[in-house]
């Protein structure tokens, strides 16, 4: 007998994640914010019952790097590399900030993910008004780690740059107030290795290991920049962070295009993981991330979309479908099976973000963070194979549902409870405000 909250998903084609097959003709059972029960034919009276038939049912993607704070620019920088990319747009953008605009830029963020099927982000975001964007997350419903970025004096942008001491106070702040919050949490994220002196980056790694937090930043992204790093520090970037006390599950690098060998060794060693961001990748110009070859070594793997100026979309299909594309060119065509491909999307965020491994399955006593994707789009015409299919075919337009924790905050079109076309005629005034104060 379900009780009031209660939802039945019947007769769903299933993908219940991780190594699971394919199954036909499942319904799944979810109450308050669990999966209660999978199989065929299941009764819940009192249940809402969701039709699913011709669909699939599949855990809910883990985008474990995007900046919520970078939405509101999307298009505002283009056809450059990362340094100068950084450097004449985004950093002053970023510098532009107010609430009310990191506030909207966060919230097309989240709508943005939750059509197309993202349930779960890790979200790297400015150095001023974090608070905002946790904000934001909570009261939409997405499951999310969102961090604070650290940029020092070193980095050379007066506008941007926070005193670290300082800077780690409001983290510890903060992290105090969302502990015991069953979907936000906070995170740290020293920029990169330019843009962090070496006690930054020590001190940061010490704040999140002392208070369990997880830590995130951006490395071996483009060859100036590891140039640059081996200059000032004498040593590859690996080694550098490495000797900054980087190490643990809790800790990810974000791109990781241009590793060495024995760097990649040193990844693997060192129990971090890395994020694959193959849209920003290629986007800047950064080339081909070894993923076929990491995951080989045994390197765990997540997929993001990265922000919206170097992609520029927020969506968890296109990540995918580059992901399988590139290490076919580099590795062959045999490289990377969808069902890999789906793990990454799927769970590779397990090991840092909310819920950790009650996420990632569609099994009775996890957590309920599923997504509904129709099959009956032109481009999947006719359907053979379900998985390539949600690789290779399916597009946001696809999701029909999007549930976290058992809540639905995507539907048909439409999220319950917020008026999406408000967010986007705000978005649009805010950008033309923030654009004012760029160029005062
Ligand atoms: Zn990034």
């Amino acid at each position: 007998m379900a009780s009031e909250r209660a939802i039945l998903f019947q007769g769903a084609t299933l993908w219940a994640g991780g190594d699971d097959p394919v199954l036909e003709g499942q319904d799944v059972l979810v109450e308050g914010d669990k999966i209660l029960q999978v199989g065929k034919q299941i009764s819940a009276k009192g249940a809402e019952k969701i039709d699913c038939v011709g669909d699939v049912l599949l855990p809910g993607f883990q985008q474990t790097h995007v900046h919520a704070c970078q939405t509101l620019f999307r298009g505002l920088a283009e056809d450059l590399p990362l340094l100068p990319w950084l450097q004449k747009h985004i950093w002053p953008l970023e510098a532009a900030h107010d609430p009310a605009s990191l506030k909207v830029s966060a919230e097309l963020t989240a709508l943005e993910l939750l059509r197309g099927g993202t349930t779960a982000v890790f979200s790297f975001e400015t150095v001023r008004h974090s608070e905002v964007v946790g904000e934001v997350y909570d009261r939409l419903g997405l499951r999310a780690v969102f961090a604070p970025c650290l940029v020092d004096e070193s980095a050379g942008i007066p506008a941007l740059a926070v005193e670290t001491g300082k800077a780690l106070e409001e983290i510890q702040s903060l992290a105090k107030r969302y502990r015991g919050h069953s979907r936000v949490g906070v995170g740290v994220a020293p920029r990169f290795a330019l843009a962090c002196r070496e006690e930054t980056l020590r001190e940061s790694m010490l704040m999140a290991r002392d208070g369990n937090l997880p830590l995130q930043t951006h490395a071996n992204e483009q060859l100036a920049e590891v140039e640059l790093v081996r200059k000032r520090t004498g040593r590859g970037n690996i080694q550098f962070l490495l000797d900054c006390g980087f190490y643990g599950p809790l800790v990810s690098l974000v791109h990781g295009v241009h590793l060495t060998p024995r760097e990649r060794e040193q990844l693997l060693e060192s129990g971090m993981s890395l994020v694959h961001c193959p849209s920003a990748n290629a986007k800047l110009g950064s080339g081909i991330a070894p993923v076929q070859h990491l995951l080989e070594l045994g390197v765990p793997l997540s997929l993001g979309a990265d922000g919206a100026p170097c992609n520029n979309r927020l969506d968890m299909f296109a990540e995918m479908r580059l992901t399988g594309f590139l290490q076919k060119i580099s590795r062959g065509a045999r490289a990377l099976p969808a069902k890999t491909i789906l793990q990454m999307a799927t769970r590779g965020g397990q090991s840092f973000l909310p819920g950790g491994r009650q996420t990632g399955r569609i099994v009775p006593g996890h957590l309920a963070d599923l997504i509904l994707v129709r099959q009956s789009g032109w481009h999947h015409c006719p359907s053979t194979n379900v998985l390539t299919n949600l690789v290779y075919s399916s597009q946001p337009e696809d999701v029909r549902m999007t549930m976290v924790a058992g809540k639905i905050l995507y539907r048909e079109g439409s999220y319950p409870g917020i008026d999406a076309e408000e967010v986007r005629l705000r978005g649009t005034q805010q950008r033309a405000k923030l654009l004012a104060r760029v160029e005062r």
